[in-house]
């Protein structure tokens, strides 16, 4: 049993009367121990899928139309909502991308650590300032003793993220969802909180998501990749199979842009176009707009789930045009 199953989860937005559907029917599996790689560009609904994981849709107008999230084996999705916030920072528990709008900027960074532990574990008020110290010190703050009385101000993003990422693993979630969580980083402070990530991963043996929409973030740091266009997942695979043997125009697209020091290209490869707008109607396979290769049916025939090579699933009439 994988600790996290999705299975054909489907969100809309409520606007103008209507639902419009931003993710369409996609199916996942995360085990134990595993980092998944969900990419994509923004609006592709990678985030809403982890908002949707997490319970945190209610107030908002994304409404869950269909499908399954099972954690530990359970429902999520008929859990009792008390039940459900139990689990919420304790087993599951989620980093976002800016820790300046996450954090509250009137508490002390410690206390904001305290409460998380407060509210799952019973602990003394010393005893959960001590553990917010060895937190700090877990995520390679510095002076962890003096950091812990900082407001979120005096540190630096590198720093808040780290915090943020101390919260989140406070109580040990058997499941951990980081959402672009080097997105507002310079490049050494995000190859550090990569490298964090994978630390705490192997020390806690806890399972990540990692969302992004920087295939280079997740070709480094992931054991499988699932790549979402639109609302569904258009290619997944093992990070090994799906770097060696990409299959999907739009999976080629997201590589063929990433700066490499190893490749002299005058101009990185851009994928013309923009995600075509929630209202818009698309017959057809909804990359087709935007790809190189599309011709008949991609036009009028939306392209199955199929298995590409063993592990490896594809949406696609025509992978790997490229190499012809
Ligand atoms: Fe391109 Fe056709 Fe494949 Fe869609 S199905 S990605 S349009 S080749």
């Amino acid at each position: 049993m994988a600790l996290l199953e999705v299975r054909d989860l489907e969100l809309a937005i409520a606007a103008g009367g209507r639902l419009l559907p931003v993710v369409r029917g996609i199916s996942f599996a995360v085990e134990e121990n595993e980092t998944l790689g969900i990419v994509g560009e923004s609006g592709c609904g990678k985030s809403l899928t982890a908002l949707a994981i997490m319970g945190l849709l209610e107030d908002t107008a994304i409404r869950i139309t269909g499908g399954s999230i099972r954690f530990e084996g359970r429902e999520l999705l008929t859990m009792a909502p008390a039940e459900r916030r139990s689990l919420m920072g304790n087993r599951m528990a989620i980093v976002f991308q800016e820790p300046m709008t996450s954090l509250n900027p009137v508490y002390r960074v410690g206390d904001q650590i305290v409460e998380v532990l407060r509210q799952h574990r019973q602990l003394s008020a010393s005893e959960a300032r001590e553990r917010a110290v060895r937190l700090l010190q877990m995520v390679r703050v510095p002076e962890p003793e003096q950091r812990v009385d900082s407001y979120p101000h005096q540190l630096s993003g590198g720093q808040r993220q780290r915090v943020m990422i101390a919260m989140a693993i406070a109580c040990d979630p058997r499941l951990l969802i980081a959402d672009e969580p080097t997105t507002a980083l310079d490049v050494t402070v995000q190859k550090e909180i990569l490298e964090l990530l994978q630390d705490l991963q192997k020390r806690m043996g806890s399972a990540i998501v990692l969302i992004s929409h920087d295939l280079g973030v997740i070709a480094e740091t992931c054991d499988r990749v699932a790549v979402m266009y639109r609302g569904t997942i258009v290619e997944e695979a093992t990070g090994e199979e799906l770097f060696a043997n990409v299959a999907h125009p739009y999976t080629r697209g997201l590589l063929a842009s990433i700066p490499s020091a190893d490749r002299d290209v005058e101009w990185l490869e851009a994928i013309p176009g923009r995600v075509p707008a929630i209202d818009q109607e698309i017959p057809g396979c909804a990359f087709h707009p935007r790809c190189a290769f599309a011709r008949d049916p991609c036009h009028s025939r939306d392209p199955e789930a199929r298995s590409f090579a063993p592990g490896h699933l594809l949406r696609c009439h025509f992978p790997q045009e490229w190499r012809k």
